[in-house]
């Protein structure tokens, strides 16, 4: 009886599940079907937050959407951005338009903060600090190789095969 009741209530689950996630989809699909939907807020595909703003708007596009992080780059610049300047997110999340998020900058500024976002590559100038190795043999190394690469391991001790204590064999 336990069995079966465990059954049930996992294809109850399942239901509410696959009927919250259709509600969502047409409410989705109404939002970006429709123009005059709630203030015309509507995600993009990349993620990105495009603002009905009229196609009048410098910053619209062809339907009379605005990238709204271009939008609020604009009001904390006051005045438009330049071709050469991009509307960055401080923490990585394409959403968050929060004015405190939005750093507007250049793109050759922008490729710099990416690099060191994306790889953690070490700046020009930036110390090298030693490190131990994440596998706990013991062994320090500077942190950044000489392509600027940030390393976490002696070569080779991320990949080595370990015995039951977490020691590497041989
Ligand atoms: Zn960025
Ligand atoms: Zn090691």
């Amino acid at each position: 009886m336990a069995w079966k009741h465990t059954e049930e209530s996992k294809a109850k689950l399942r239901a509410s599940w696959t009927q919250e996630r259709r509600a969502a989809r047409s409410a989705e699909l109404r939002g970006a079907g429709n123009h005059t939907w709630k203030g015309g807020r509507v995600i993009e595909p990349r993620g990105y937050v495009l603002i009905r703003v009229g196609v009048g708007h410098h910053l619209a596009d062809v339907r009379g959407y605005a990238y709204e992080h271009r939008l609020v780059a604009e009001k904390k610049l006051g005045r438009s951005l330049l071709p050469d300047e991009i509307a960055h997110h401080d923490d990585e999340h394409k959403s968050n338009n929060e004015p405190n998020n939005i750093e507007p900058v250049t793109r050759a500024e922008h490729r710099k903060l990416h690099r060191k976002l994306d790889k953690g590559l070490r700046d020009p100038g930036e110390p090298n600090p030693k490190v131990t190795c994440a596998c706990e043999c013991g062994a320090s190394f500077l942190r950044f190789d000489n392509s600027g690469r940030p390393r976490r391991f002696i070569s080779g001790h991320n990949s080595l095969p370990r015995n039951a204590k977490g020691q590497f064999n041989g």
